[in-house]
């Protein structure tokens, strides 16, 4: 069995049959890279290799994990941003980065497919 949290993630290979459905149970875990140990997942549909963070907030936030998730947390319980700032002991300029990351992750997550391409004038979420 997959970790559960597989199940928040998609394949981002466009040319997949499995392209933005979650929980499909099209990926596993194929290995680990960086001094984080962040995982690479592989769909089983397509063969396709990419970082668990890709298209989500984590993904190349310098923030350690425990942070972001705490920022995260606190906009969802509604805190303002200098607040979440407060609270969670980074800087509102953070915050406010990480809320519009989310924001364009949650859009994303309601249209099932995550990762922008490189057209988009918003520039994609790498
Ligand atoms: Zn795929």
């Amino acid at each position: 069995m997959p970790p559960d949290d597989l199940l928040l993630h998609c394949c981002h290979n466009p040319e997949c049959p499995q392209h933005g459905r979650r929980g499909a149970g099209n990926l596993t875990v194929c290995g680990h890279y960086g001094k984080n140990h962040h995982r690479l997942l592989d769909c089983k549909a397509c063969k396709a290799r990419f970082s668990e963070f890709k298209g989500t907030p984590y993904f190349n936030a310098k923030l350690p994990h425990d942070k972001v998730l705490g920022v995260l947390d606190h906009l969802d319980d509604g805190c303002g941003t200098r607040q979440t700032a407060r609270l969670v002991g980074v800087g509102k300029d953070t915050v406010t980065r990480l809320a519009l990351l989310a924001g364009r992750h949650a859009k994303a997550t309601h249209d099932e497919v995550v990762a922008f391409p490189p057209s988009d004038p918003r520039g994609p979420v790498r």
